[in-house]
């Protein structure tokens, strides 16, 4: 029998009529002999609903309780899936992550997935029952409910692909793939039809939330064969691959991803000693803040350095708190922060092999009148931190230059 972990996101299980729809899908795949894992997410804007209301209680909720709250909108699409599947003649249970025991780490609001306990779930398949089961969620080990992040529906589907040995995972969403770009941003975006892991991974992680980086880390990891798919068309989606592509078949540029949930601290005029970085960034790190994009001016002459980095907008408050602190003791001149900054990245594994699109990518904003406040690379990427009033135009400006709407090796 082919296993096969299927996830539908918020706006394909938005209405009760799309549930009814996933359902008839669901139901069709199941008859024609498919063992079928269903990973859900709350229906669209629940989660927002359910954090809007967190925050009209109180300013600061604790993580716990948060979890405790925002892990009930997918309780309520999995109870429904299966009764549309139910009416369907189609035996189905649906499951929290408690109750198939998806255990993670204590790590409230962003808890990392240590271990599934795949029996319940085998047993259900193994007597023709389709399994539902609620995304984003799991367990630590103190029993307490934990969730995985904005979009970690995703990361439920590819870990259990991955403990199930699915034969795939097909994500379900609203756009019929992975494009060149966000296809709302840029409207001649093209799908692609395969993506290489390594490109995938470094579009999710620079903010092309069509998959979740996690999910693609699982991918990896597990080598579990992943399809990004649209629920409310046919087609063959987006495929993710783990060969790596002739080398004449490698575009340049594949793809662009964007952020505009990024926030910049600027620690000035730190006195310039061995271990500046260490001693600024190791306590925002062990404040629980993921640091982002990293860049210390070095000093010279007299002048002392200055440290810049970007933090998630939501946690600026901790990491400037953090900043504060610290830049008191290293008698540091001052801490500044912007949360008016967006991140862009260009993505290719051609660019190993290809020079030259930094220059066209520095051109092409420079044309635009786009100042670059912060620049870092990787072997198949480029990030440049800039003015988020001007985010759009710099994706659209950066699509064109580098022909993206055309298909094209770079042979
Ligand atoms: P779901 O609710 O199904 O998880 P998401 O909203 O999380 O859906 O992700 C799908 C969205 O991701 C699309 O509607 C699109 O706007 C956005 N997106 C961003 N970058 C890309 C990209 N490169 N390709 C496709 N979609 C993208
Ligand atoms: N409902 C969660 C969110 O909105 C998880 C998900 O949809 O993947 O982030
Ligand atoms: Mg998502």
């Amino acid at each position: 029998m082919n296993l096969i972990v299927q996830k539908y996101g918020g706006t394909s299980v938005g209405s009760v009529e799309r549930i009814e729809a996933v359902a008839d899908k669901v139901a069709d795949f199941h008859r024609r002999g498919h063992g079928m894992v269903v990973v859900l997410s709350a229906m669209s804007g629940e989660t927002n609903r359910l954090i809007g209301l967190a925050r009209e209680i109180h300013h600061e909720p604790t993580p716990r309780e948060m979890d405790v709250l925002v892990s009930t909108g997918e309780q309520v699409t999995i109870a429904l899936l299966s009764m549309a599947l139910h009416k369907r003649g189609c035996d189905a249970r649906s499951y929290t992550g408690s109750q198939v025991r998806i255990l993670t780490d204590g790590a409230h609001t962003k808890a990392r997935i240590e271990d599934i306990d795949v029996h319940r779930m085998r047993d259900d398949l193994d007597r023709g029952r389709v399994v539902v089961v609620a995304g984003f969620q799991g367990t630590d080990a103190e029993g307490n409910i934990t969730t995985l992040g904005r979009g970690g529906s995703d990361t439920t589907a590819v870990a259990l692909a991955a403990a199930l040995k699915a034969d795939e995972c097909q994500i379900y969403t609203d756009v019929d793939g992975v494009y060149t770009t966000d296809p709302r941003v840029v409207s001649n975006a093209r799908r692609l039809d395969t993506v290489t892991f390594e490109e995938m991974l470094e579009l999710a992680s620079e903010g092309a939330k069509v998959l979740q980086i996690r999910s693609v880390e699982f991918a990896g990891k597990y080598k579990v064969p992943l399809r990004v798919l649209s629920s409310f068309g046919e087609g063959g989606g987006t495929l993710i691959t783990f060969e790596e592509r002739e080398e004449m078949e490698k575009p340049v540029v594949t793809g662009i991803a964007f952020n505009r949930e990024e926030a910049k601290v600027t620690v000035r005029g730190i006195p310039d000693h061995p271990g500046v970085a260490y001693n600024v960034l190791a306590p925002v790190g062990e404040a629980g803040v993921d640091v982002d994009v990293i860049c210390q001016n070095v000093a010279e002459d007299d002048a002392p350095a200055s440290l810049t980095f970007t933090v998630n907008r939501s946690e600026l408050p901790q990491a400037k708190a953090v900043a504060e602190r610290v830049a008191a003791e290293l008698q540091a001149k001052a801490v500044e922060t912007d949360d008016q900054i967006a991140k862009l990245s260009v993505v290719g594994v051609g660019m190993k092999s290809h020079s030259g699109v930094a220059s066209t990518m520095f051109k092409a904003l420079s044309d635009h009148n786009i100042n670059i406040q912060l620049i870092t690379t990787s072997e198949i990427k480029i990030t440049v931190v800039i003015e988020e009033k001007y985010l759009e135009l710099a994706v659209r400006a950066l699509h064109d230059a580098f022909e993206l709407d055309v298909e094209k090796s770079n042979a």
